[in-house]
């Protein structure tokens, strides 16, 4: 299995060059030369499967021959051995509505799931090599501490992360701030998350600099996982569905990561009806899929701030589907983005991504409802990113379906929100409890490119 970029389809890359790039040099995304199928004899057997000898199935489909079979089964493994729920992947029935929890990790949200394992492969791949790496990241809340926590303490790896300044919940912060190991550098920067993020970007655009000290990046565009994600959608169809109906899925959606694998699992052959495209008020994805005009506006705070983002990166993927894998077309759609701030599909690109995907937005209002009712009627506490997708499920079209909620992340990461929906505090599970009294470590720099390059040559 090799690779090309988005932009560029005559380029020929393996996996191991696309697991540390990242991202393309000429700003495109990497995907794979051909989608995957698996054919229904096989996919008979992934009944039997737990979730790791699934992720074994499928991330070998992927990897071609990066990692030989015993080691690609002791990267999941250990990915996975300090996770809180023993199915890795547990479900919730409330109603017609199956909660797929995906926040057993070791940092609370969906992103453990996939970053353990990009934390697993990065040793496995350095270990024998004298080549140090440093892993820049900018975070909104959810990334910077799974990235952390997945190589925290490793030999060879450095993690600095931007985080905007006062503009994350504490816990957030905490399960930041609170490694005490010698690998890890946060950085508190006084600014915006759109800020941080273009400040990683310029940094990786900066050849000199990028390669000077060996960037790598673990964002949401890094295929691999992309392809850990692709699991769950597997995992939940045949271990939470007995008959193997045709299912919906509701996912919370920011960067488009999480659901764009649901779409790839589908083109491998999963049996998805619909998928549901999740937002806050930040609902640029939620406009473009309705009307076809894709228009970034102003990033608004909201109480799922995970979602705060109004550039979707992995929107790319599918527009490149949209356009009939055709990169000139793609690029122009960029061009008018970046020069006229908005582009607009063709009636045929908007019919392809319709066909795929069906989209919804939630108020404020309506997010904080949603937690208040849930509690009232069962008892169970669910995050605000969860809440903004279970609003679609509730129409009457979905009462006879199969229908799957994404849980993206523990209520306990967000107190501020259900403090206010049903007057609770919801509890750090186990151990994590003692973060709230751990000693934090971060620095706070202007929001200025030099002196964040400046910090980061002197801890290396
Ligand atoms: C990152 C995140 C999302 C959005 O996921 P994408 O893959 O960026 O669409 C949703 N909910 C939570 C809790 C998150 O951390």
């Amino acid at each position: 299995m090799n690779y090309f970029s988005s932009r560029n389809k005559s380029l020929n890359l393996s996996f191991k060059d696309i697991f540390f790039k990242g991202l393309s040099r000429d700003g495109g995304l990497f995907l794979p030369k051909k989608i995957p199928k698996i054919l229904p004899e096989n996919l008979k057997n992934f009944k039997k499967y737990n979730f790791q000898e699934m992720s074994f199935e499928i991330f070998k489909l992927f990897i071609s021959n990066t990692f030989n079979d015993n080691d690609l089964k002791l990267i999941i493994n250990k990915a996975y051995s300090n996770f809180r729920n023993a199915n890795i992947v547990d479900i919730k029935k409330l109603d017609h509505i199956s909660y797929v929890q995906l926040y057993h990790g070791p940092t609370l949200a969906f992103k453990d799931i996939a970053m353990q394992v990009l934390g697993e492969m990065y040793d496995m791949l350095l270990k024998n090599s004298n080549k140090k790496i440093n892993l820049i990241t900018a975070t909104s809340g959810d990334t910077g501490a799974a990235a952390i926590d997945a190589v925290k303490g490793r030999k060879n790896i450095n993690i600095f992360v931007l985080h905007p300044n006062n503009k994350i919940s504490n816990i957030q912060r905490k399960l930041m701030t609170t490694y005490e190991t010698d690998n890890v550098f946060n950085i508190a920067i006084k600014g915006s998350f759109d800020d941080c993020q273009k400040m990683v970007k310029d940094m990786f655009i900066d050849e000199n600099f990028s390669q000077q000290i060996n960037m790598s990046g673990v964002n949401s565009i890094n295929w691999a996982r992309i392809i850990a994600q692709i699991v769950y959608y597997f995992f939940i169809f045949y271990k939470f569905n007995k008959n193997h109906d045709s299912i919906v899925v509701s996912v919370p959606t920011g960067n488009f990561g999480d659901i764009y694998a649901g779409y790839i699992a589908k083109q491998m052959g999963l049996d998805i009806k619909e998928l549901i495209v999740s937002t806050n008020q930040n609902n640029i994805l939620e406009r473009c899929i309705n009307s076809g005009e894709y228009k970034p506006l102003n990033v608004l705070q909201s109480v799922s701030p995970s979602m705060d983002i109004q550039v979707a990166s992995n929107f790319e993927r599918i527009l490149f589907y949209a356009c009939g894998e055709n990169s000139d077309i793609l690029i122009k759609l960029m061009k008018d983005l970046k020069y006229h701030g908005k582009f607009n599909l063709s009636q045929k690109q908007l019919q392809n991504i319709q066909d795929n995907f069906s989209a919804s937005s939630c108020s404020e209002e309506e997010t904080i409802s949603i937690i208040k009712n849930i509690y009232e009627k069962h008892n169970y506490i669910i995050d605000p990113h969860t809440a903004t997708a279970v609003k679609p499920l509730l129409k009457k079209k979905y009462l006879n379906e199969k229908c799957f909620c994404f849980e993206t992340a523990h209520s306990s990461k967000f107190p501020l929100a259900i403090q206010k929906a049903i007057n609770l505090r919801s509890e750090l599970p186990g151990k994590l409890k003692k973060i709230e009294f751990k000693i934090e470590k971060y620095d706070i720099i202007e929001n200025q490119i030099d002196l964040v390059k400046d910090y980061i040559l002197k801890k290396i």
